[in-house]
């Protein structure tokens, strides 16, 4: 059993157990006090010499009695509901930490593999420049080229790693009046070039933006659509203004993300499934970087299916 199930049960049993513990120490209670009342009667019984007076101190004492288990249940009842939310905090607390450990499990996980596989690819591509010498200059550019792709892979996954962390305070924005629809269709064409992206934009659409951290925004989205995709399935983007919001939106034909998993994707590390098991590598920052700038230009982001399968973002500014 894994030792976060054991620690669980643990802690299951532990409150079961202390419950029982109590609800029969509060029968034992009750229990008690009605004989101790049965005895005091049983005395009233054989002492008194009047019968009227007996009556009504059996009475009074019957009165006492009951007012005895009110309070024992009342008071018990009141300790119970008590220990059942504590339990429930504890198990809610616990919950969170086990998903934070895992998910910085996940994150530790895929970060290598993310760090290591541009390095390998580029040590790879010098490695064989080096050795053949006598390759005709296209492929010596094809390897440069190459090499120099897997850098800006690595330089990407260090930015979104910092960016991540400030944006953990609060973003810095230098906003300044921005051609939207230049921008998208630039950041479109200069990153996603002979991948099936189509784009769907509206002209001169202008906002104040902040123009250097609003194309990850584009990359983020589009990135994340091809590859949660299968190979070569469309991806669009649109740009549009309406009733003076400004929506941007990134649909694929992918795999679609569960109702469940729809908001807990913007977590910071969040990636729905398991690292060991799951394919398609990340870091679960992309989308938690993407709303933290959104939000920084008092905007939205929601994510909705598509028809007939897959995700739309759509961010409305
Ligand atoms: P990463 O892609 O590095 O894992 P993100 O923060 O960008 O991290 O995304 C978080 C998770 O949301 C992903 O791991 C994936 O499970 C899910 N996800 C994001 N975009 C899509 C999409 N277009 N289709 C299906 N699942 C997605």
């Amino acid at each position: 059993m894994k030792s976060r199930n054991r620690s669980k049960l643990i802690i299951t049993i532990l409150f079961g157990y202390i419950i029982m513990q109590f609800l029969w120490w509060e029968v034992l209670l009750v229990r008690q006090t009605t004989q101790i009342s049965n005895e005091q009667q049983k005395l009233m019984e054989i002492t008194s010499t009047d019968a009227g007076s007996l009556e009504k101190q059996i009475a009074d004492l019957q009165h006492k009695k009951q007012n005895r288990i009110y309070m024992i249940v009342g008071e018990g009842t009141v300790f119970l509901l008590l220990l059942l939310y504590a339990f429930y905090r504890i198990r809610k607390a616990s919950n969170k930490e086990i998903e934070l450990v895992m998910q910085q499990k996940n994150f530790l996980l895929s970060v290598t593999h993310e760090l290591k596989t541009p390095i390998a690819a580029t040590k790879l591509q010098l490695q064989t420049l080096l050795k053949h010498k006598q390759l005709n200059p296209e492929q010596q550019e094809q390897l440069l080229t190459n090499a120099v792709n897997e850098t800006n892979r690595l330089n990407r996954l260090i930015e979104d790693v910092l960016l991540a962390n400030s944006a953990d305070k609060e973003l810095h924005l230098n906003k300044e009046i921005v051609n939207l629809s230049e921008l998208t269709s630039e950041t479109v064409s200069n990153y996603f070039p002979g991948k099936n992206v189509r784009s769907e934009i509206e002209g001169g659409i202008s906002v104040s933006a902040d123009k250097l951290l609003f194309p990850s925004l584009i990359i983020n989205l589009t990135e994340n659509a091809l590859k949660y995709s299968p190979e070569n399935s469309e991806v669009q983007v649109s740009l549009n203004k309406q009733d003076g919001k400004i929506n941007l939106s990134v649909s694929d034909l992918g795999s679609g993300i569960p109702d469940k998993e729809k908001q807990k994707i913007f977590e910071k590390f969040y990636r729905v499934g398991n690292e060991e098991t799951r394919k398609a590598k990340g870091t679960g920052l992309g989308l938690y970087i993407v709303q933290k700038i959104v939000e920084a230009h008092n905007g939205r982001i929601e994510v909705t299916d598509n028809k007939p399968n897959g995700s739309i973002f759509k961010i409305s500014i």
